[in-house]
């Protein structure tokens, strides 16, 4: 809920002071980072947990008595409590900590995939995934002998609707798609994917890796069955994520690493595994980055959502806006609903060149294939210059990349 002191609580400027890195300079300029897609900046509140774990109560996990052993399995487990809350789960039993939504989606495939598909079922994925939607499904298809299908994708940078439905049947057993798309921007109409999926009695995964910073998450309200995210991308440490799964299906899935943790009794002839979550959380976890996740999740709440979606669609708005006057460019990914990041070309430049000369005057942007090399051949170009947009950016730093790409393209011209 927002309220009058969340809103005037929220000025870019005070905001930024709480991320150290923003001072850095680079060439001499103030740093502009504009990589927020590829991981989000750090505030001090994130660091100093970091900090305080190790200073103050380094132990391992749930099996010691000892004092900071408990402090530190409180810490690990008020994290689950936030992430719940965050994402809005039922129960905390259906938060997985995990290094990111890469193994998220990982765990899903080797898990749920190798015990539920066979010979001829059929997995759904889109046009604009990640690499780490794609491959983990082929990897799952090729010892399953199942078929993976793509919802293609429109020159505006949305899915196919109508073509989803065409490809849905009773073959379909997941549907694993993109909230937010990370080389687009685009927010896919996952409720209406969900629903029609559901109808066809399919499951649906979404990768939440670049909507979780973005937007309200509501696991519940959205009904569907897994989300993965990446702390890192949400102001967290990097190592430390959040697989989500409806407590029935997890239940029903094997475990994806056997060892410690993950079990109940262990003898040679037969081993029980232990309660969700710690089913799927084997070994010594990443305590230091996952306690430090809660005080990432408790900022983003504290500065408030709404308030920095305001902000951030704000700055796409007049980003847009201005880099549609620099002659040559082109917008990549026009969707009617967008996350802040901004994919574009210039005619006859490569990405990579504009890239290493933003860099020159402070500016980090990404450059590249960002991770989805199809959708790169959709639209038949080598790469793209990605700028995304964090709660602590502001439009004078857009005005610099503005002034920054005029100069590269001068150069290179
Ligand atoms: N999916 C999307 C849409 C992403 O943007 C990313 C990160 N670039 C990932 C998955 C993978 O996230 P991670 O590398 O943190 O596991």
């Amino acid at each position: 809920m927002e309220t009058a002191a969340t809103i005037s609580a929220f000025d870019v400027y005070t905001l930024r002071e709480n991320f150290p890195i923003l001072h850095r300079r680079l060439n001499g300029k103030q740093l502009v980072y504009f990589d927020n897609a590829a991981t989000s900046q750090k505030p001090q509140v994130v660091i100093d947990a970091l900090t305080n774990y190790y200073s103050n109560y380094n132990a391992n996990i749930h099996r010691g008595i000892h004092t900071l052993a408990e402090e530190a399995t409180a810490a690990y487990e008020a994290t689950r409590g936030t992430a719940k809350n965050f994402i809005n789960a039922a129960s905390a039993e259906e938060i997985i900590f995990t290094r990111g939504a890469t193994e998220g989606i990982n765990l899903v495939a080797y898990t749920w995939g190798r015990k539920n598909l066979h010979e001829g079922d059929e997995i759904i994925i889109s046009g604009m995934e990640h690499h780490s939607n794609i491959v983990p499904w082929q990897i799952v298809c090729e010892e399953k002998k199942a078929i993976l299908k793509v919802i293609p994708i429109t020159p505006n940078g949305e899915l196919d609707l109508d073509a989803f439905k065409k490809l849905l049947s009773s073959k379909t057993k997941i549907v694993a798609v993109v909230h937010a798309s990370n080389s687009l921007g685009t927010i896919n109409p996952v409720g209406q994917i969900i629903d029609e999926a559901h109808k066809a009695g399919a499951l649906v995964m979404l990768d939440g890796a670049q909507s979780t910073v973005h937007l309200d998450i509501d696991v519940q309200d959205l009904d569907c069955d897994f989300f993965a995210f990446s702390g890192h991308k949400v102001y967290g440490p990097t190592g430390a994520g959040v697989l989500y799964g409806k407590k029935n299906i997890l239940e029903a899935m094997p475990p994806f690493m056997g060892g410690g943790e993950m079990i109940k009794e262990v003898t040679f002839e037969k081993t029980t595994y232990n309660d969700l979550p710690y089913k799927y959380e084997a070994g010594t976890p990443n305590i230091a980055d996952t306690v430090a996740l809660k005080s990432a999740l408790d900022f983003v709440t504290g500065t408030g959502k709404e308030n920095i979606r305001r902000h951030e669609d704000a700055l796409l708005n007049y980003a847009t806006e201005q880099l549609k006057t620099i002659n040559g460019l082109t917008i990549v990914g026009n969707a009617k609903q967008k996350v802040s990041v901004v994919s574009f070309s210039v005619k006859n430049i490569h990405p990579q060149d504009l890239g290493v000369l933003l860099d020159n005057q402070g500016i980090a942007v990404r450059t590249g294939h960002h991770c989805t090399q199809p959708v790169m051949d959709y639209f038949k170009i080598p790469g793209t210059v990605r700028a995304s947009f964090a709660m602590y950016n502001t439009r004078e730093e857009i005005d610099k990349l503005v002034t920054g790409l005029h100069k590269a393209i001068k150069m290179l011209s």
